[in-house]
């Protein structure tokens, strides 16, 4: 059967597979502990969950405009500003069925065939099939491992070209948990406004960040605005407010650009769900309770970080890893631990499932198959389980 050539090269989100084939093995009768999803392991804090459940009952379950309900939209407009120390305009701000939605307007709206797109990487799987539905190119780029793979002017330097159009930048990190700090970002952000280059900045896990405590991680907002040129900031509900069944992320750029976004939902899906809306209304809304529902499950993120690093240095000593600031993802790797004819993380992590029952996201989903990612949003007990198989596979005769 043939297909346009819209969905040609379009594969299926590898860490959402490796997740349904961990969920479906457990369906099986199977002990699995599932490293490999890429969603916090809270329930949504239960004043976000009521004030949806309160919506619905009073009837707020009509569509909305396709930008989003205007309260929310200046919600997260006040809630940037916050973050920005400068008023932030809401009619720039569009609420999307996710970060994934938001990041499919920008590449569709953005670019189309001859135009290239270059993604740091390691990269979360989603960017560049997005970019590649957008018909563009995405040009991966490395930085350097001991930098913990952040990628700077020079390695930008070294592949942009008159068909560039964006850089993608991912901070904290999905699968390394690494940080730009403010300097690097602002080095970044001035080479592509130098370079006429669109930034998209996804910062999906700012508030999930290991420096100082209560502290966010840095973002492009937080940069003089002399500094930066174009831009689309996206972030979302789903990992800090625990809230990724509800669809609800959202785009920030200029008040143009936004319009085109809000005519391509118009066209493809209305409106995020009403009772969704008005859920992450509340979270953005309600600042008290939303801070201390972040800082709670800040403390165990942390603390699982912490964990996750001891059991590396103690039980596979020599294996390198990237040392996670933000996020929830050890992201290390694994080709010294590879049986004689294993050449790649696929296989290792297929192995790894199949007999030893522990579902990791193999390297090849973010651009490089000698690494793993292992999510530790999941409970002490879970994580401690992992490394007993994990070793006991490797066969270092280590113990928990
Ligand atoms: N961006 C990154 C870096 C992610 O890791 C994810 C989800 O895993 C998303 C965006 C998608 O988030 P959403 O649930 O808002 O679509």
């Amino acid at each position: 059967m043939s297909f346009s050539a819209n969905i040609e090269k379009l594969k299926p989100s590898a860490t959402i597979k490796v997740s349904t084939l961990a969920k479906s093995l457990v369906a099986e009768g199977r002990d699995i502990v599932n490293l490999g999803a890429g969603e916090p392991d809270f329930d949504t804090p239960l004043f976000i969950a009521d004030a949806a459940v309160n919506g619905v009952r009073s009837g707020q379950t009509r569509y909305t405009p396709p930008a989003g309900l205007p309260e929310l939209r200046q919600a997260i407009a006040d809630h940037l500003g916050a973050r920005a120390g400068r008023e932030i305009n809401w009619k720039g701000v569009v609420v999307s069925a996710g970060v994934k939605q938001a990041l499919f307007n920008t590449f569709f709206s953005l670019c189309g065939p001859g135009d290239e797109v270059l993604v740091a990487a390691p990269y979360w799987t989603t960017y560049p099939a997005l970019v590649m539905l957008a018909r563009a190119e995405p040009v991966t780029v490395f930085g350097a491992e001991s930098n913990s793979f952040k990628v700077v002017p020079s390695d930008l330097e070294g592949v942009v070209s008159e068909k560039t159009k964006g850089l993608v930048l991912n901070t904290p990190c999905n699968p390394t948990g690494a940080i730009y700090t403010l300097e690097e970002l602002r080095e970044l952000s001035v080479w592509a406004k130098g370079r006429g280059v669109w930034i998209v900045s996804d910062e999906i896990y700012r508030n999930i960040y290991f420096g100082a405590q209560g502290d966010t991680a840095p973002g492009i907002l937080n940069l003089p605005e002399d500094d930066v040129g174009k831009f689309i900031l996206v972030d979302g509900a789903s990992k800090s407010y625990a809230m990724t069944g509800w669809r609800v992320g959202f785009s920030y750029s200029g008040v143009e650009i936004a319009q085109k976004f809000t005519a391509l939902q118009s066209q493809i899906t209305s409106n995020t769900a009403t009772p969704s809306q008005v859920a992450a209304l509340e979270a953005f809304r309600n600042v008290e309770a939303a801070s201390s529902a972040i800082a709670e499950m800040g403390v165990a993120f942390r603390r699982r970080r912490d964990l996750v690093i001891a059991l590396m240095d103690r039980l596979l000593p020599g294996v390198p890893y990237i040392q996670p600031e933000g996020a929830f993802y050890l992201y290390f790797r694994v080709d010294g631990l590879f049986e004689v004819d294993e050449n790649d993380a696929t296989t290792w992590c297929s192995r790894l499932l199949q007999e030893h029952g522990v579902a990791l996201v193999p390297g090849a989903a973010f651009g490089d198959d000698r690494w793993v990612r292992l999510s530790f949003a999941a409970s002490d007990a879970l994580i401690e389980e992992a490394f007993t198989r994990i070793v006991v596979m490797v066969g270092t005769g280590a113990t928990v």
